[in-house]
């Protein structure tokens, strides 16, 4: 038996990266036949493909977001388990990006490649811990792969937050957060951090927050900031999609202080530009360190680099004696920088 070429069993391909003995494409950037999927985000779970194969996480968060008729038939697929598709198997394991993310290992003959999706390394409590894969190809993410990003304990950030809250008990606190994945773990954090008052959340933030509750994630008790008395809202927390904390929604809350979780916070002007008063390193992807530590451990040969800063991240693989490559994929966006608020989703 001959090994396969690894780019016959994984290709870049302008719809996504498409798998021709499995006849799938992963994350599609536009329809397809058969989509297999790493996470709910916007960029890499799109609606209208044929068929989806997703963890049940991926596909509700799925359905949440684009209805019922997402897709033309939809099959979920538990972490561990091995699907055979065409020539070759398909197994997810957890990314700990957001509830429900997973990389895709696809097999065939003698050659594994792992498409981790987006990932990040460290604990979350509001998803399954990442889990190192060991495989012939890895191909990584390099959202934040230089480098001068080292995102740091989440919880520390946290802590400034709630030390704010304690100096400004006249004011309320916006914090800016992705609504899916990042806006929860900010509010676990915030309750593994003793804090137990109410969390108020934005309009657009309570679907996807509700169903993280209805898996069993504790985030304490929540309230709407919609229909809520401005004055009742100094001494708070709300949480916020990024792009909500700077527009004309914001005079409802009294002499907010804005705040911003996000990977890109470890850049000052990043934050000045946005007007971030207090800007909060916190990240659902892995840092520099993350990302060079997971490919060592993968023991991959070959590394694919793509979303993000591939260039830096594929000289340290080279300098470390592997073989890598940018992979030239578009229309994967950085949910981290900015989100638009969905049609239908009420402030
Ligand atoms: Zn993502």
């Amino acid at each position: 038996m001959t090994g396969m070429r690894s780019q016959d069993l994984l290709s870049p391909l302008p719809a996504g990266l498409f798998c021709k003995p499995g006849n799938f494409h992963i994350d599609p950037v536009r329809p397809v036949e058969r989509a297999v999927i790493t996470h709910g985000h916007s960029d890499h779970a799109r609606a209208g493909h044929g068929a989806v194969l997703a963890t049940q996480e991926t596909l509700d968060i799925m359905r949440l977001r684009y209805g019922e008729n997402f897709a033309g038939a939809t099959q979920a697929v538990r972490y561990g388990e091995e699907i055979r598709l065409g020539d070759v198997t398909v197994k997810f394991h957890p990314a700990g990006h957001v509830l429900g993310s997973a990389q895709i290992a696809v097999s065939c003959k003698d050659t594994c490649i792992v498409a981790s999706g987006d990932y990040k390394d460290v604990r979350d409590p509001t998803c399954a811990p990442f889990e190192i894969v060991p495989c012939d190809v890895f191909i990584t993410e390099a959202t934040f792969g230089l480098p001068v990003f080292r995102h740091g304990d989440a919880a520390d950030e946290v802590k400034k937050l709630l030390a704010s809250v304690a100096l400004f008990p006249e004011r309320a606190h916006l914090v800016g957060a992705y609504s899916l994945g990042k806006a929860q773990r900010v509010i676990a954090l915030i309750r593994a951090a003793g804090y137990d008052a109410p969390i108020y959340l934005h309009g657009a933030m309570e679907k996807i927050t509700h169903y993280y509750q209805s898996q069993g994630i504790a985030l304490g008790e929540l309230r709407a900031v919609r229909g809520t008395k401005k004055a009742d809202l100094a001494g708070t927390i709300t949480l916020a999609p990024p792009t909500a904390t700077s527009d004309v929604w914001t005079r409802r809350f009294p002499d907010p202080v804005t705040a911003f979780a996000s990977g890109w916070m470890r850049v000052r002007a990043r934050a000045r530009q946005r007007g971030v008063e207090l800007p909060l390193v916190i990240s659902d992807h892995a840092d520099w360190d993350g990302l060079t530590a997971t490919i060592r451990a993968t023991g991959a040969r070959e590394i694919w680099v793509t979303h993000g800063q591939e260039d830096a991240l594929v000289h340290w693989c080279q300098t470390k004696g592997l073989a890598a490559r940018p992979l030239d994929l578009v229309g994967y966006g950085d949910e981290e920088e900015s989100e638009t608020l969905a049609e239908g989703e009420e402030a």
